[in-house]
């Protein structure tokens, strides 16, 4: 690390943040004029939830769904249809297979089903990384690539799982790429997303993809069911528990998805007397309205591959988090000398402190905030003082507050919509909101928040009978669940 002792290079404190701001590897800042503790004051202030903010964000969700649902483009949330509109009972029985596409790597699930008896008999799966050089190929080797590890993993099978002779083996398939989804077993892909650059899929029935490739390597086999994550996660929930109603997916990105009534959707022209549900992948990391954004929000915002887009998601999510944190730290250790005199190159990094890192400096317990000072010393390159790793454990603290707590109001909102269309249906009795994704899973004090925004906004009598716990099995088995619901069998 080089120092610059750079006092023009800076520009004045009251300089407009859209100044260009030197990059030099360490410089020296022009004033301490600014403390941190007055940036964690404007920090407070600006990411503040209270009740009323919530109470906006959930009623703009609910009508944000509504506007979705009466025709397409009307709303920053899709509400996708999934077509899944028959959720497993518990009486699926046979062998089924899943197969989850979602980014870097791929999972492949079988599973052993026996009816409401024998339940899950057994699972077993298994983890491909997908080769770099896949993600620029063409979708024939993709999916080939896919096809030959799913055929390797078929041929293991034995033991519990027995499928039945003659038939052929049928396969749920998560995946969770922007599809335009045409019926259960097919979709077009919209476009490929997270660094993938594959050619020749776009446009492209994925499914149809998947099962010319599986016919390449003489696998007996055909996709049965095509499910987004969070369909998966409702799916795999509802399996357990007759009164789940909404899976929420709090991982790298977010989204949710919920039971809704056909009749209550005007963008599919059913009859009024069609009668039934449906499962609605809402996608609503692109929810935006009323949501407490911060200058550093705006900047990772414009610095993103995708900005004005996925605000919520950019709000809430484990992709995010950190580099929220990180950029605060930045600008405290540039405008308040929060770790002395320079500010550390590492920190200067976008994306070098991840929500992973947050989480474990918020559980730190210790008197001298040990772990705070060692990760700030491997991330961020700095050496810092007790009363340092405070501030920063209280910016993770805040960051992570309104996180949960808007997720929260985002759930509510959901619940809000479905109780307004069926008086007591949801508020008046137990209802469950299926959680899933490695940032609900890990992070407590996120966790913490997010069910407080819920009991706040509901109050203490209609909170009793909204359950939000993490579920059971994730997407693998619902997916799998799927493929049996829509089986080509007869049941
Ligand atoms: P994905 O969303 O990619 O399918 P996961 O559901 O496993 O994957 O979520 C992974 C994300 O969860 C990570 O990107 C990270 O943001 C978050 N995460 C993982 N571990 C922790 C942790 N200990 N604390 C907080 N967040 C975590
Ligand atoms: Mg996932």
């Amino acid at each position: 690390m080089s120092v610059i002792t750079a006092t023009s290079a800076v520009p004045p404190l009251h300089s407009p943040r859209s100044t260009p701001r030197p990059r030099v590897a360490m410089m020296v800042r022009s004033s301490n004029a600014v403390s941190a503790a007055s940036i964690l004051t404007k920090l407070h202030s600006d990411c503040a939830t209270p009740l009323p903010l919530l109470r906006q964000v959930s009623h703009a969700m609910a009508a944000d769904m509504r506007a979705g649902l009466a025709a397409d483009g009307a709303s920053d949330l899709k509400m996708i249809l999934s077509f899944v509109d028959s959720l497993p009972t518990g009486d699926e029985n046979g062998l089924y297979y899943a197969l989850d596409l979602g980014g870097t790597n791929f999972r492949v699930m079988r599973v052993q089903l026996g009816g409401k008896e024998g339940r899950v008999v057994a699972t077993e799966f298994d983890q491909v990384t997908i080769p770099h050089e896949l993600m620029f190929a063409t979708s024939e080797e993709l999916f080939d690539f896919i096809a030959s590890k799913l055929a390797k993993f078929v041929e293991k099978e034995g033991g519990k799982f027995e499928s039945r002779r003659g038939r052929t083996r049928e396969v749920g398939f998560t995946f969770s790429f922007a599809v335009k989804q045409t019926s259960i077993n097919s979709g077009v892909l919209i476009k490929w997303t997270k660094g993938f650059a594959v050619s020749g899929t776009e446009g492209r029935d994925v499914v149809a993809c998947l099962n010319e490739a599986m016919g390449r390597q003489g696998l007996n086999m055909r996709v049965s069911a095509l499910v987004n994550d969070t369909v998966g996660a409702l799916a795999g929930a509802r399996y357990w528990d007759d009164n789940v109603m909404v899976a929420v997916i709090l991982g790298t990105g977010t989204n949710a998805s919920y039971v809704e009534r056909v009749d209550n959707i005007p963008k599919l022209h059913a009859p009024k007397s069609a009668g039934g549900s449906t499962i609605i992948n809402t996608e609503w990391g692109a929810f935006s309205r009323g949501l407490p954004l911060t200058e550093f929000d705006r900047e990772m915002d414009a610095a993103s591959i995708n900005p004005g887009q996925q605000i919520f998601e950019k709000t809430i999510s484990g992709m995010y988090l950190g580099e929220i944190v990180r950029r605060v730290l930045h600008r405290m250790a540039e405008d308040a000398t929060l770790f002395g005199d320079s500010i550390p190159e590492k920190l200067q990094m976008p994306f070098s402190l991840r929500t992973p890192d947050i989480c474990t400096m918020q559980q730190d317990s210790s008197k001298d905030l040990e772990v705070v000072g060692s990760i700030l010393y491997d991330v961020a390159g700095v050496n810092s003082k007790l009363e340092s790793r405070k501030i920063v454990v209280d910016v993770c603290e805040t960051i992570a507050k309104r996180g949960g707590r808007l997720a929260g109001a985002g759930i509510v909102g959901i619940l809000q919509k479905m109780e307004g269309d069926s008086k007591g249906a949801v508020f008046g009795k137990r209802t469950v909101v299926a959680m899933d994704g490695g940032l609900y899973e890990h992070y407590p004090e996120y966790r913490r928040h997010l069910q407080d925004a819920v009991t706040e906004l509901l109050g203490p009598e209609i909170s009793k009978n909204i359950i939000v716990q993490h579920s059971k099995d994730g997407s693998g088995i619902g997916a799998a669940l799927l493929a049996a619901t829509n089986s080509i069998y007869p049941h």
